[in-house]
């Protein structure tokens, strides 16, 4: 199976907001300030095709058929705690949409993934699931994730971060060629600690100013 393309969203207001956040002077208030409105940009781009129906309304006119959003069976999912910063933005432009989140660190030994927190609404087989985390580096947190909620139902699943590593992406599209990747800008390279280069630094250090 051919994997599902990466779409990076090249908005110039995209790319004006992310060099902003990777300059190492801006500070954390601003730095999710940022954070938040690069979420919109991406929300909308990620949410594109979703479905409408349509509904009969009145105007202060006439009686029309207008276009509403069909059903309410979204669902974003923060990969905690970087996450949390899109998720905030992405609940400003979708307030009604469930909410799920998955805790994740990393086995000092074995160096995978161990699942310390999840949470999720039910009826999985019936949502659409965006699963946000800012920082595709390695890929290992993101597949979890994913393989996480897949067994636990969901079926219907887009992934969306800020900045992308091609390791990330390569790790992400082989073990989830399904699941489509939306992202800010794809980056040189990850560097020896894991921190994709040029980067932006820890992201969930820099959102709350943690170091
Ligand atoms: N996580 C981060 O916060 N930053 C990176 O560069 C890589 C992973």
């Amino acid at each position: 199976m051919s994997a599902q393309p990466v779409t990076v969203v090249d908005h110039p207001l995209v790319q004006h907001k992310l060099t902003l956040m990777r300059k190492a002077d801006t500070a954390t208030a601003k730095f999710r300030h940022l954070l938040k409105e690069i979420a919109h940009l991406l929300c909308y781009e990620v949410l594109r095709d979703l479905s409408l129906e349509t509904v009969e309304i009145e105007t202060p006119l006439e009686t029309m058929m207008a276009p509403r959003l069909e059903g309410k069976k979204l669902c974003f999912v923060s990969i905690l705690r970087a996450g949390n910063g899109l998720l905030d933005g992405m609940l400003e432009l979708v307030p009604s949409a469930r909410v799920g989140h998955i805790g994740l660190y990393r086995d000092p030994k074995t160096l995978q993934p161990v699942e310390y927190y999840l949470k999720l609404p039910e009826h999985r087989d019936e949502r659409l699931f965006i699963v946000v985390d800012p920082m595709l580096a390695t890929g290992n947190s993101a597949v979890a994730a994913i393989e996480r909620l897949r067994k636990a139902g969901a079926t219907n699943i887009k992934f969306v971060c800020l900045l992308a590593a091609p390791e990330g992406i390569e790790t992400f599209q082989k073990a989830l060629p399904d699941v489509p990747v939306f992202t800010a800008a794809i980056d040189r390279e990850l560097n020896d600690h894991g921190y994709i280069m040029p980067g932006l630094g820890d992201a969930g250090d820099r959102m709350y100013g943690t170091k």
